[in-house]
């Protein structure tokens, strides 16, 4: 039986599409340890692996909230952010591995300090990423704008100034790219389908493109109008209240039922009186709405769109990073939804009617989904993980 070692960051996206995983690997008698935050340890455990907190190493975790709302947008403070963490985790998990003898660390494409020390000790790695996997290919496809770039550009000193610190730790790292970009060489799990992953033909035959691992519903939602409009901006950037303000006084007077998940941040009282068709919750079992949904506003976290496409719900998109554009890009190409471009109601209420009332997008997001019910799944990750851990 193979020790298996994951290490992630402290995100719901990046971690939900590695339970199945896990369930399936310990399911079939393997061990597997956890690297984590406190936040995700009773999902953890409950997958079936020894669960080990990285709470104190973490640097996104000492940001003020002001910096924390612009990770992911800020390329300088991100890579900053994964510099510190990696060096402060570096000696514990070096420590540990050399303990444990794992037979192979599987880190999330963020989580880079995993990637660094299986490199470090020569454990078999594999890679787990949970949005595009990313090379020269798919990034023409998903064309960043010229404002992006440009800031992109602008923050390259400062990147290079935090690569450098990892080099001089011992860190076999050459520039950002080593970091953000998917190589060829590396064994690695992408948890999407290979027709919605854009150029996934140009990624080399040690890519297992597995689709999502949807867990299944926990609760059941009754539909209660004559269409469900289902919204949330996800779990980390979240703290939009006046937008879904903004979506309540589009919805109100129609005949359309809304349930509207808004995250810790902004609590459901701050909304006063609600109109009947409108229901808030800090938080909703998604996979039971999308179920039921006829449309879904997203900002585009990939978990949230493939989970929507597995179900056919097609989409009305409000990316806030340059990930989520990337996914909000791809869905708008294969038709199964549109970008919302401005954020006052009536421009809200008529990108949901037209989602609605032309079938064209509901039908490319089941011809999406249908394409990630033919992948492997969890069962197919499991197998390329014990591949690697047996090479
Ligand atoms: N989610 C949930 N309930 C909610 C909101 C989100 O269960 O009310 C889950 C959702 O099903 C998805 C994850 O949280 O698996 C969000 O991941 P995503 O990649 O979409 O966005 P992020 O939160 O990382 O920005």
């Amino acid at each position: 039986m193979s020790k298996i070692v994951f290490f992630n960051i402290p995100a719901h996206g990046h971690t939900n599409p590695t339970l199945g995983v896990v369930r399936e690997l310990t399911a079939r008698g393997h061990q597997v340890w956890y690297w984590s935050y406190e936040v995700m340890r009773q999902k953890i455990e409950a997958a079936g692996a020894h669960f080990v907190p990285c709470d104190s190493y973490d640097a996104e975790l000492r940001l003020t909230p002001r910096q924390a709302a612009q990770i992911g947008k800020d390329l300088a403070l991100s890579t900053r952010v994964l510099v510190d963490t990696t060096l402060s985790l570096d000696e514990a998990v070096c420590r540990e591995m050399e303990r444990l003898q794992p037979d192979c660390i599987v880190a999330d494409s963020m989580a880079v300090w995993g990637k660094a020390v299986a490199r470090k000790l020569n454990i078999p790695f594999v890679s787990s990423t949970t949005t595009f996997a990313f090379n020269q290919h798919s990034a023409k496809v998903m064309r960043r704008s010229a404002g992006e770039l440009l800031r992109m550009v602008l923050s390259m000193p400062r990147v290079n100034g935090e690569i450098k610190r990892l080099q001089r730790a011992g860190y076999p790292v050459k520039s950002v790219l080593d970091i953000l970009q998917n190589d060829d060489d590396t064994h690695t799990v992408v948890y999407t389908s290979p027709e919605f992953q854009p150029c996934s033909d140009t990624f080399s035959d040690r890519y297992a493109f597995v689709g999502p691992s949807v867990r299944p519903a926990e609760t059941e939602v009754v539909k209660t109008g004559e269409k469900l409009i289902y919204i949330s901006m996800g779990t980390v950037n979240n703290d939009m209240l006046p937008l879904y303000r903004r979506c309540i006084a589009a919805l109100r007077e129609t005949p359309w039922q809304v349930i509207l998940s808004v995250g810790s941040a902004v609590s459901p009282e701050q909304f006063g009186e609600l109109p009947e068709n409108v229901a808030v919750y800090p938080s909703v079992d998604q996979i039971a709405v999308l179920e039921q949904a006829d449309v879904f506003l997203t900002h585009c976290g990939m978990n949230s769109v493939s989970e929507a496409l597995w179900f056919g719900v097609p989409l009305v998109m409000l990316p806030q990073t340059a990930e989520q554009s990337g996914v909000a890009q791809r869905v708008a190409q294969l038709g199964a939804g549109v970008k919302l471009e401005k954020t006052d109601p009536a421009s809200i209420r008529a990108a949901l009617a037209r989602v609605l009332h032309h079938p064209s997008y509901a039908g490319n997001a089941a011809a999406i989904g249908e394409g990630f019910h033919r992948c492997g799944g969890a069962k197919a990750a499991a197998d390329k993980i014990l591949q690697v851990c047996r090479a």
